[in-house]
């Protein structure tokens, strides 16, 4: 149905049209299937990144669906998605700047690559540690508060709960791996200058993937992208990170050390 263009590889990201084709194309690059109805048949419609079902006449973009549903600055999240392939983790206000997008829409959209990327199971033993281990670096409530609590203030309310019992906790005596927290730490606070305790886990699962040195092509990415399910603004603002943060333990015999992180300018 779609042509196999191989020239559109998918290192060139210059328009969302071009985008959505190539998405079409990796999305049914094994043939179209209806998410309504299954039926295998359907007709390519003119713009080529939309799917007229054969037998329901459901009509299906290329990111419908998909973790890239409802994303409007589809070019900015691509190059967003292609970076943290190539290993350049950058914050929300960094990435704003350079892709000239609202910080908002900016830190949306690396929340959104960060909930794909942290539903890939981790190779590495891991451990569950207190948040209140990381309270040093959990400094930017008040910012992430005003992108949260204005569409949110039941979560808002249940945060501040959250808080409460961090700042009361007693720290765990629990045996932790200290070269794994301080680099976890100083992740938290080069590259983002301190996160809030609600969406800690996922900045976490950001480090959790650095540490574990795993790559992967920009295709695959696209591809985990597109057997996603769609990530719209609440699934963001509703997540609250539980009490008890997961990060990889490279203290587990076998691993590696953790790495040196280098990082870019901060904010
Ligand atoms: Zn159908």
């Amino acid at each position: 149905m779609f042509e196999l263009l191989n020239s559109l590889a998918l290192d060139s990201i210059e328009s969302s049209i071009d985008f959505r084709k190539q998405l079409a194309q990796e999305r049914w690059k094994e043939g179209f299937n209806c998410p309504r109805c299954g039926c295998t048949k359907g007709y390519a419609l003119q713009t080529r990144d939309i799917v007229e079902c054969a037998g329901c006449k459901r009509q299906t973009s290329s990111t419908s669906g998909t973790a890239f549903h409802g994303i409007r600055r589809l070019v900015e999240f691509g190059k967003a998605l292609k970076d943290f392939c190539l290993g350049n983790h950058i914050s929300a206000a960094q990435y704003a700047r350079n892709a000239g997008i609202d910080p908002g829409t900016a830190w949306t959209h690396l929340q959104k690559i960060r909930s794909v990327f942290a539903s890939a199971p981790l190779e590495t033993a891991c451990v569950d540690v207190p948040c209140t281990i990381f309270k040093p670096a959990l400094i930017k409530q008040s910012k992430e508060d005003e992108l949260y609590c204005a569409t949110s203030p039941k979560t808002c309310a249940q945060e501040i709960i959250a808080v409460t019992i961090l700042n009361s906790s007693t720290e765990s005596k629990a045996k932790l791996p200290a070269s794994m927290i301080h680099s976890a730490l100083s992740f938290l606070l080069s590259v983002f200058r301190g996160v809030s305790r609600k969406y800690s886990q996922l900045y976490l699962a950001e480090f959790n993937w650095i540490v574990e040195d795993r790559t992967i092509s920009f295709r695959d990415a696209v591809a985990m992208c597109l057997r996603g399910h769609p990530i719209i603004r609440n699934d963001i603002t509703d997540f609250s990170s539980p009490f008890l943060l997961r990060i990889v333990d490279t203290e587990f015999a076998g691993c590696r050390a953790p790495p040196t992180l280098k990082f870019g300018d901060s904010d």
